[in-house]
């Protein structure tokens, strides 16, 4: 059953329902948040007499701008671009941009909500934004996209700086797109503003491990969730979807700390390779020529592929959901546990369903929410900033060593903030009330915002 909401909090939920008509993925992350704040409510009144809730829903500034660009038959096309600047309390506006055509504002709105919790459960001073565009890159050339990307910049420049808003990559931003980005920041201001965006590249201002960080850090999270039962990745089956920057490096690290990963997917199909997955063959096809995961069983004797069907079929002990929200669903949850699966990590955004996660918790399984489990991007995206603020660069072991610290302290964060509100073991509500005070707490500081 879905759990009602008090009276309160249901008023806020109904409001923003009003307020941001059809947008149904933010309902889905608002709702989700507020089920887990009904004893911070009834424990602190200062919350509701300042309406600090109601306001935390309602973003501090949107921004909807037209880009135009050319294609290489020289035909003008059109796309729409967004920045949500949601939260600031705890520091400038920090998050991605994602180019995909399912962007629109209800997108970006649950993205850069989900942000402002999970940059407040990294402990860095970083507040929540998120950003993009319904340009689609697939099968774009190089030029078509940098051209997309300058003028994308050529509007969003104005709004951004290392003190304001500090964008970053999502799905469809790596490390290309963030280059022809900084390269028309530049261009536009006559700075050279390092801190203005992150995830550049290691010669020009960017972060060792920031690539690897949202994948590396999800496993750390499992990591830590293995220990609180004196176990390890040693032997263990994980099936991780997706295979864009978050399951490569979830996959690389897994088999670091002993596990196989047997599949991974991408939106056309999935594939299983038994032994382990190849990750040079995996990278070369990836990385190298973005091709597509149905290669890899071309390529690699007694690999599978699947077109369509479902990943969640293949047997796990550990699930990493890291492709895209709203992935994993209530059946696919319900054959995941009865396939033995014990715990689920979210490296994507929102990728399982509420209903999917009521299944999963009331099964027993383990589940770390993306707002915790995935927080390793962004909190390297915030070392990324320290090292540009002081004009450093750190080596790889340190930031790894940093990264792994951050993960271990959210993951005793979560389960201390949960024991404290009588729910021993439970990472949504850990995360989502622990996220939350912290916020609320430097809204009530800061007066009325
Ligand atoms: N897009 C990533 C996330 O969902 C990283 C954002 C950043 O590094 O600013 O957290």
């Amino acid at each position: 059953p879905v759990p009602e909401l008090d009276h309160n909090l249901l008023s806020v939920f109904n409001e923003v329902v009003r307020r941001n008509p059809g947008e149904t993925e933010f309902h889905q992350a608002v709702r989700e948040v507020l089920e887990s704040l009904g004893p911070v409510v009834a424990k602190h009144p200062e919350y509701a007499d300042a309406e600090v809730i109601r306001r935390l829903c309602e973003p501090e500034r949107q921004i909807i701008f037209r880009v135009p660009w050319t294609d290489d038959a020289n035909r003008v096309q059109l796309n729409r671009g967004f920045r949500v600047e949601f939260n600031s309390s705890l520091g400038p506006y920090k998050g991605g941009l994602r180019f995909h055509p399912s962007v629109y504002l209800g997108i970006v709105k649950f993205l850069g909500f989900e942000q402002i919790f999970k940059n407040a459960l990294t402990g860095l001073p970083i507040g929540g934004g998120k950003g993009g565009s319904d340009f689609d890159p697939k099968g774009k050339s190089d030029a078509e996209v940098m051209r997309f990307c300058q003028s994308f910049m050529t509007e969003l420049y104005r709004h951004i700086g290392e003190h304001t808003d500090v964008p970053a990559g999502d799905i469809g931003v790596g490390g290309r797109e963030i280059g022809y980005l900084f390269g028309q920041y530049k261009r536009i201001t006559n700075r050279w503003e390092a801190g203005t965006l992150t995830g550049k590249g290691l010669t020009w201002g960017g972060s060792q491990v920031r690539t690897e960080a949202t994948g590396y850090g999800a496993v750390f999270f499992v990591h830590e969730i293995l220990k609180t039962s004196g176990d390890s990745f040693e032997g263990k089956r994980v099936v991780v979807s997706g295979s864009g920057n978050v399951a490569i490096y979830a996959i690389e690290k897994v088999h670091e700390l002993g596990g196989t990963v047997v599949a991974c997917s991408d939106s056309d199909g999935y594939i299983v390779d038994e032994k382990g997955l190849d990750l040079d063959l995996l990278k070369e096809i990836k990385n190298g020529h973005r091709g597509r995961v149905s290669e890899y069983a071309d390529r690699k004797p007694g690999a599978a592929y699947t077109a369509g069907g479902s990943i969640w079929d293949v047997a796990c002990d550990i699930a990493i959901p890291s492709a895209t929200q709203n992935e994993l669903d209530a059946d696919a949850a319900t054959r995941l546990v009865k396939n033995g699966c014990r715990i689920v990590a979210e490296g994507a955004n929102m990728p399982t369903t509420p209903d999917a996660i009521r299944t999963l918790r009331a099964a027993g399984v383990a589940f770390a929410p993306g707002k915790a489990a995935n927080a390793g991007g962004v909190a390297t995206s915030a070392l990324e900033m320290q090292q540009n603020a002081s004009r450093d660069s750190w080596t790889f072991d340190y930031t790894e060593a940093r990264l792994a610290e951050i993960m271990r302290s959210i993951h005793a964060r979560c389960l201390e903030t949960a024991d404290e509100y009588g729910a021993p073991g439970d990472y949504v509500v850990g995360a989502n009330i622990s996220g939350f005070t912290q916020v609320a707490d430097a809204m009530l500081s800061l007066g009325l915002i």
